[in-house]
């Protein structure tokens, strides 16, 4: 038995879901709180202040509270919609990241100017293209 658990604590990726589940619920915190005190309130406003949880139905000894389900309804699709825009976020960080280095690569010198006629030509150019004077001396500082 203890040698079992001691083999299935170890695995490694137990720690990995340990991690993931704590980042998890630090997310659906934040998500929680983008939709609680932000979305939730703004929602209210637009809708005149009206709390869908107080509305229920009485059949008989029953209570149906679908104001809670329209809640619930709301929730989700403002947890979705935060959700949504959090990903778009960490999207154009992502790729706003990546541009830059993809810049940087580009901006690696393949060109050099001309001192003839002040133009663009390539770094391993030895005639200008353009006013096709030679440079085989001219050595770039
Ligand atoms: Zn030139």
């Amino acid at each position: 038995m203890i040698k079992e658990f001691k083999e299935f604590i170890s695995k490694g990726n137990i720690m990995d879901l340990a991690v993931g589940i704590i980042i998890g619920s630090a997310f659906t915190a934040i998500v929680n709180s983008v939709v609680k005190d932000i979305l939730t309130p703004l929602l209210g406003l637009l809708i005149g202040g009206i709390n869908f949880g107080g509305l229920s139905v009485k059949l008989g000894d029953a209570v149906i509270t679908y104001g809670n389900f329209i809640q619930n309804i709301i929730v989700f699709f403002l947890t979705a919609i935060a959700v949504f825009f959090m990903m778009k976020g960490i999207n154009s960080i992502r790729s706003f990241g990546k541009k830059k280095t993809e810049d940087t690569i580009a901006k690696a010198p393949t060109t050099k100017i001309c001192p003839f006629c002040m133009s663009e030509i390539n770094m391993k150019a030895t005639r200008c293209p353009h006013c096709t004077s030679v440079l085989e001396d001219k050595e770039e500082i």
